[in-house]
């Protein structure tokens, strides 16, 4: 049930932080008839979280793992089949969206449909209190020094203190929680930070003529990426990310050095000319790239708290949904009796490092490929494409976004012969056909209206 104030002192478990990891955990308890205190220092609707999320069909197969409706957190918003990567003027290259969940599309959610959904079903269980405008100051330990419970506050009130057999960080990449208990940085990527800006925009144009919404990538190649992505209520949402310190050296406030990047880019800039920017920027600098201690004695840490990284492969919701779904079932095996909470808590810890370590990897080589690395013209025009461009990849980089293939695999020695061999095979064939365009991406001029 979703409540205005904590009527109760003492609960089994008490999360911090009522978004995609706090209330997906907090349903899954609920499943189990554990009796959760969940709070969030936000109401809803709120204001967006910075984040302007794609999800995948693997990622709604876990929604509806906890119930989610998708005609709630995704209405009004568009089905997306296929997705286009630019490279500069060289080259572009059409993906297929790989079908997981019983899904072949893709959405761009709106967080503030989404996490009112994923919050407003909180209602349905009985053994969940949801409390909104509640926001946590501090932990309490025991005699033991085990954590056994929360302070927090509603705004204006006296501080409540609250018991707990054990506390939750679902409180997001700046956790309070982790701060509290001192969980240690246990592994750190901080040589591909990057800074991201976007806002939402109304009249875009067209990506080309064929009718659909198409998530839009364009890699300049010289330390900077824009996405379009079409979103709820007909609004497209439009990011440029960049390397940290080129991004921070630009002159101008954020506002204004992001429609200076939009303007520099023709092939971004096309289709915003006649479009209205309809929302505030919103962004953040440095994204982390980062592991936590995710349990220690009384509590454990979800989602960014624990685990947070670069947004370029899409993967923070889902990640933030399966580390929930992980911890869920451990702590269910603890209060059922089946496991003793260090024996849960190491278990926790290893199946979830086993299921986020490859694709943190995949994604730290992708930000380095496609936005640090600044490849000679002759390497981005030819070895690139020969590359993304080859059927292999594509179908490889479509099923490592649903989590089916390995990402340190799609690019492989063996791999990267076939493709590089299929590569120079195609450019062969093409100059021996009459299609001269082939995988070419037309010039500005001719770009699609
Ligand atoms: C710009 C950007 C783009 C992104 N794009 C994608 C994408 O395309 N696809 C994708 O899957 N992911 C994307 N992500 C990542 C995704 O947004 C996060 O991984 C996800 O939001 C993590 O969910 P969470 O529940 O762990 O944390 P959050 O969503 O950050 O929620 C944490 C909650 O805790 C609350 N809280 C914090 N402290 C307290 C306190 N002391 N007391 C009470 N409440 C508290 C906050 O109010 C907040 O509501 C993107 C992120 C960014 C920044």
């Amino acid at each position: 049930m979703i409540a205005e104030t904590i009527k109760e002192t003492h609960f089994d478990v008490v999360i911090v932080g009522g978004r995609p990891a706090g209330a997906s955990l907090a349903a899954r308890l609920g499943q189990k008839g554990i009796k959760t205190l969940i709070v969030e220092r936000a109401t809803f609707p709120s204001g967006a979280a910075v984040s302007t999320p794609f999800i995948f069909g693997h990622t709604m197969a876990l929604l509806d793992e906890i119930g989610a409706n998708e005609d709630e957190y995704a209405e009004t918003t568009p089905k997306m089949r296929r997705f286009v990567l630019e490279f500069k003027d060289y080259f572009r290259t059409f993906f297929p969206v790989g079908t997981a969940g019983g899904r072949d599309y893709m959405y761009t959610v709106n967080r503030v449909k989404f996490d009112s959904c994923l919050w407003n079903q909180l209602e349905r269980f009985e053994t969940v209190t949801a409390v909104p405008n509640f926001a946590v100051t501090g932990i309490i330990k025991n005699d033991q020094g085990r954590v056994s419970g929360i302070t927090g506050r509603h705004p204006q009130q006296e501080e409540m203190t609250i018991t707990a057999d054990c506390v939750v960080g679902a409180d997001g990449r700046y956790s309070t929680i982790a701060k509290e208990v001192g969980a240690e940085i246990t592994e750190q990527r901080s040589d591909v930070d990057t800074d991201l800006f976007y806002a939402y925009w109304e009249g875009v144009a067209d990506y080309d003529d064929q009718g659909d919404a198409v998530p839009h990538i364009h890699t300049s190649i010289d330390g900077f990426s824009y996405v379009f992505m079409p979103s709820a209520d007909g609004q497209i949402s439009v990011i440029a990310q960049g390397q940290s310190d080129l991004y921070q050296a630009l002159d101008g406030s954020p506002q204004e050095v992001y429609i200076q990047l939009l303007q520099k880019q023709p092939h971004v800039w096309r289709r915003l000319k006649q479009a209205k920017q309809v929302t505030k920027l919103s962004g953040i600098r440095r994204i982390g790239n980062l592991f936590r201690q995710p349990a220690g004695p009384g509590w454990a840490l979800t989602g960014d708290a624990y685990h947070q990284k670069d947004s370029l492969d899409a993967q923070g919701i889902y990640d933030a949904l399966l580390m929930s779904k992980l911890l869920a079932e451990e702590l269910t095996a603890w209060k059922q009796g089946s496991k003793d909470w260090e024996t849960a808590m190491a278990d926790y810890e290893a199946r979830s490092y086993a299921d986020l370590k490859p694709t943190f990897d995949g994604t730290m080589e992708r930000v380095k490929r496609e936005i640090y690395d600044i490849p000679p013209e002759f390497v981005a025009k030819n070895v690139l494409r020969w590359v993304l461009t080859s059927k292999r990849y594509q179908h490889g980089f479509s099923q490592m976004l649903i989590r089916q293939v390995d990402p340190t695999s799609l690019l492989a020695p063996p791999a990267m012969v076939k493709m590089l061999g299929a590569g120079i095979g195609t450019d062969i064939k093409r100059l021996f056909s009459s299609d001269e365009n082939l995988n070419a991406m037309p010039a500005v001029e001719t770009m699609p209206q």
